[in-house]
């Protein structure tokens, strides 16, 4: 595939998005159909044959992705932890898999009490360390893994630093790369060999559709493997998901600086607010991951999370009291939603009780700041 030089804001409109050749329709027609007509001679006239291998919804939302991120191709999974899984599939029993500690909760659960039992040897680090992250690596380091910013903190990892470290020990890179998307953050320009994402996120945008993406820099054999145990192993999305993914791809830069604005608004507000111990958000001077987040990012995204005065009660009680805010977990849709973290992970969290996690949406940030202050005020 050539690499488009057209700017992110044309791609996510056009790549992929061509007019239907059978009838010229602009919106693409979702094709159901599993299976697709041979040629006499047994050929596949249009490529396709079998909807579990390929077929045009797929493809067409593969390629719009992968000239999202500047890859060689993408591989679109019926969810992030299915993509996540595809990855950790592709290793072999008694390879060495770093996992920054910070991973999305349900991909460190993947790895504890599914791969890991299946003779897969984790170690989790903290990733914002390059050294930690040095010092874990052993003579059968296949992968890295990491995430940022991060779930729920917000922490920032120096890709560049990890590309390198990796590169020297012939390990593969990857970066969970849902929070930023490639709007603002492109791990290939920092020597990542993969990003995947929760398509079900900012991609989607509209709470929806489920969805999982890994996206490779260049073909390998290892985007081979994966290519094959998209086919073989199937958790493939459905030609519906894939046409509504496709559809948010198209608003993803708008809703993106949208929802970072409103984000960056929203942190300030917190920030000055006493009744709220700390604000995460790497747009903030203060959040530890700033400089490196202004250097490896095109902006700061629109997850933020903060602590509260008054710990776990204070928190639920905020959440509680707010009104446009949805309480739900997830992220990424154009509506904003507020939760009590740690609950939601569960009771092996490290999330601290008194922090709550926004997902900043599209709404008017007057309004969101509102009805925050209401939700502060009658904590
Ligand atoms: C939601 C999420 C995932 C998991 O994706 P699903 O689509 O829910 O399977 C992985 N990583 C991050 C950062 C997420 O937010």
């Amino acid at each position: 595939m050539q690499k488009s030089t057209a700017h992110i804001e044309t791609l996510c409109v056009h790549a992929g998005h061509a007019p239907d050749a059978a009838t010229a329709a602009i919106s693409p027609p979702i094709h159901l159909s599993t299976t697709f007509e041979r040629d006499a001679d047994g050929g596949y006239p249009k490529g396709f044959s079998y909807a579990r291998a390929a077929n045009p919804n797929r493809t067409q939302l593969e390629t719009c992705l992968a000239a999202l991120e500047g890859g060689s191709e993408a591989l679109a999974f019926s969810s992030g932890v299915a993509a996540a899984m595809t990855v950790f599939q592709a290793l072999k029993p008694g390879d060495h898999v770093i996992c920054t500690q910070d991973a999305y909760h349900g991909v460190q659960r993947l790895l504890r009490e599914v791969l890991q039992p299946w003779q897969l040897r984790v170690s989790f680090v903290d990733a914002a360390d390059a050294d930690a992250v040095r010092k874990a690596l052993t003579s059968v380091t296949q992968l890295i893994w990491v995430e940022t910013p991060s779930n729920p903190l917000l922490r920032i990892t120096d890709l560049a630093a990890i590309a390198e470290i990796a590169r020297r020990v012939h390990a593969l890179t990857v970066c969970d790369n849902t929070f930023a998307t490639p709007v603002l953050q492109r791990p290939f320009d920092y020597g990542m060999d993969f990003s995947m994402h929760s398509a079900t996120k900012y991609l989607g945008g509209h709470s929806d559709v489920l969805g999982g993406v890994i996206v490779a820099r260049t073909a390998s054999a290892f985007s081979e493997r994966l290519r094959l145990l998209q086919s073989e192993a199937g958790a493939v999305p459905s030609p519906f998901d894939c046409w509504l993914l496709l559809r948010g791809a198209a608003t993803l830069h708008l809703r993106i600086r949208a929802q970072t604005e409103n984000a960056v608004r929203i942190a300030g507000f917190l920030a000055e607010h006493q009744a709220v111990e700390n604000v995460f958000y790497p747009g903030l001077e203060s959040h530890p991951g700033h400089a490196l987040a202004k250097q490896q990012m095109r902006g700061f995204g629109a997850m933020l999370s903060f602590t509260l005065r008054g710990g776990a009660a204070a928190a639920m009680r905020v959440v509680a009291n707010a009104k446009l805010f949805a309480r739900a977990t997830s992220l990424g849709g154009v509506e904003s939603l507020i939760e009590h973290r740690a609950s939601m992970e569960g009771p092996d969290t490290k999330t601290p009780g008194n922090l709550v996690r926004v997902s900043v949406g599209v709404e008017h940030a007057g309004d969101l700041i509102a009805d925050l202050d209401q939700a502060l005020a009658a904590r």
